[in-house]
């Protein structure tokens, strides 16, 4: 039997602002859409949290048996500066600095996304839709929603009219906005003077003769909209009502709530029945961010490099210590948090190393049952990880006092604590044992290492600055990261 059927889950939503019994549309399946990355540049550590988060919700969901339909796209046209409005597409002006084709920008950084994705251990989404491959469904959904009356040419761009949505529907209901409030004291943009109001959204845009991603349509020779791509992706592949809508927090206006216009005004239902949305990793107490800067990309997190961090830190621990705060709660990024959690991780693997060690009596002097069930209850509390986290460390705080002989386990209640670490800790934290392989292999591994450094130490002294770099770029190439710091060099591994 499935394990959802035994666990009651309860998933905030974000739509009604309160936490609701999870039922899917199809029993034992799952349909989820998640907003992914624009590609124009490298994924920094906030991005990462939100899909990350994401990753735990799809892990957890299919640990518990069912089939989910996880789709995330790829954003390669369409976003806009100024919320996908206005302004520069980001993606061409990449092009134009780097002197590459768009598509080429789309890749690289596309590439980059999946590689960073892989080393944090998400798993693949199902389906992973480009904005670009599903043009022909974007314009099916302007023609409905200009025959539905809701979209309006004008000089061939096309708008949603939101007050004219707002009559018959509520626009602003994700976001808590009333759409009198909306009135802006922003400057009219060039555009905008072409919109019936301020508040309307495109659907579809010219283009102008510079903007070179461009196709044909009934309007013009043009691009969509932002928030078109994710309304065609979604009901493409999941239908037109489906489970649940993920993305970070900032997506909620104008985005999902353009979203849900777009679908309601066009289909005439709800689109979505959970939304779910990721709180924001900070830096210094501001949101980590592209274009300000504020950010710290996981290349440097994994080399150290950068002034923030006092060393490097591998992508399991890095996501250790997101998963000890609750995805809804904004979280901080630091170097002593994270070495915190590093130790926390060091706590919990060595744990599952004494597994092996311990002896079995009669009787347990800990209620296994009862401690399985409070890691689920954990999880079904909206994926609640940093108590599903304090009762692994429970669990292993049982395992070291097992191993002392000052607690007492049964052979199938100790066959049950493993099996229950093992599946939270690797299959629905999708954390790594970096210390695999057991300590031997881990000390032949470091002394071979030691032994590089001295000798690039030694290349250094000589000004043999050659030899000192092929050392540490070889490395660096099999996932050995080096750090030179005032107490001398030392290693990460990724
Ligand atoms: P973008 O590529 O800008 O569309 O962002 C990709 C995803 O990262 C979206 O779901 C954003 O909400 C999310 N995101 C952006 N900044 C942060 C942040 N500082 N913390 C968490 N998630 C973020
Ligand atoms: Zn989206």
């Amino acid at each position: 039997m499935s394990l959802y059927k035994n666990q009651n889950i309860q998933l905030y939503n974000s739509l009604t602002k309160q936490k609701e019994p999870f039922t899917p549309i199809h029993e034992g399946a799952v349909g989820m859409y998640v907003c992914g990355p624009t590609v124009y540049s490298n994924v920094h550590m906030g991005n990462c949290r939100t899909f990350l988060s994401f990753d735990l919700v799809f892990r957890y969901l299919k640990h518990l048996g069912y089939k989910v339909r996880y789709v995330r796209n790829i954003t390669d046209a369409g976003h806009l500066e100024n919320d996908g409005e206005s302004g520069d597409d980001p993606i061409l002006k990449k092009a134009r600095i780097e002197q590459l084709e768009p598509m080429e920008v789309v890749q690289k950084y596309t590439v980059d996304f999946h590689e960073t994705m892989a080393k944090f251990n998400a798993l693949p989404p199902s389906i992973e839709p480009t904005a670009t491959g599903h043009i022909i469904e974007q314009i099916a959904i302007v023609e409905k929603l200009i025959k539905e009356g809701y979209g309006y040419e004008k000089n061939g761009s096309v708008y949603f009219d939101v007050v004219k949505f707002n009559e018959d529907h509520a626009y602003g209901k994700l976001s808590g906005r009333q759409l009198e409030d909306m009135i802006t004291n922003t400057r009219e943009l060039a555009a905008q003077s072409e919109k019936k109001n301020p508040q309307d959204f495109a659907l579809w845009k010219k283009a102008e003769p510079q903007h070179i991603m461009r196709w044909p349509s009934p309007w013009s020779e043009g691009f969509p909209g932002w928030h078109l791509e994710c309304t065609a992706m979604s009901t493409k592949y999941l239908g037109e009502t489906f489970d649940i809508h993920g993305g970070g927090m900032d997506l909620k206006f104008p985005h999902h709530e353009c979203e849900i216009a777009q679908a309601e005004a066009s289909n005439h239902k709800s689109p979505v029945n959970y939304w779910l949305h990721a709180n924001m990793l900070t830096l210094n107490g501001k949101k980590m961010s592209k274009s300000t800067g504020n950010n710290i990309l996981p290349g440097e997190l994994f080399s150290g490099e950068n002034d923030i961090l006092k060393k490097a830190f591998t992508p399991t621990v890095a996501k250790f210590f997101m998963y000890q705060a609750h995805y809804r709660s904004i979280l901080d990024f630091s170097n002593d948090a994270l070495e915190a959690s590093e130790k926390g991780f060091n706590r919990l693997m060595d744990a599952l190393h004494s597994l092996a060690e311990i002896s079995t009596s009669e009787n347990s002097s800990l209620d296994i049952a009862t401690w399985k069930q409070a890691c689920y209850d954990a999880m079904n509390d909206d994926f609640n990880s940093p108590i599903l986290i304090a009762h692994l460390f429970e669990g292993a705080k049982y395992i070291n006092a097992l191993k002392e002989g000052k607690e007492t386990i049964s052979a199938t209640d100790l066959q049950e604590l493993s099996t229950t670490m093992h599946a939270f800790i690797f299959d629905v934290l999708g954390l790594e044992d970096t210390q695999a392989g057991g300590d031997e292999a881990a000390e032949k591994l470091s002394g071979a290492i030691e032994l590089l450094i001295e000798l690039r130490n030694k290349a250094r002294a000589n000004k043999d600055f050659a030899t000192s770099d092929t050392i540490r770029d070889e490395l660096q190439e099999v996932g050995i990261q080096l750090k030179d710091g005032k107490d001398g060099t030392t290693f990460s591994l990724s």
